[in-house]
């Protein structure tokens, strides 16, 4: 799901903000390998693929996530 949504340049459009990737070509055995911190704002993610470049800003995850805790928080960066 996370690759699917990768939200950098080579995955999505900058200007449109369409996905540029075939969710058919992500298999569903693909995993996040690592998860680094990016400063206070994102996650950056390293996926079985070998892929790596997105940037995941907490308030995108929070987005991306229907869970009900991340409902209940629209928008919110508390964890
Ligand atoms: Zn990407
Ligand atoms: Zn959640």
């Amino acid at each position: 799901m996370l690759r699917r949504h990768c939200p950098c340049a080579l995955c999505k459009d900058e200007w449109t903000g369409e996905s540029l990737l075939d969710p058919g070509a992500v298999p569903e055995t693909l995993g996040a390998t690592r998860a680094d911190v990016v400063g206070n704002y994102a996650l950056s993610f390293s996926f079985s693929d070998g892929h790596g470049t997105g940037i995941y800003t907490f308030e995108m995850l929070r987005k991306l996530c229907h869970c009900k805790d991340c409902e209940h928080h629209p928008g919110s960066e508390t964890n």
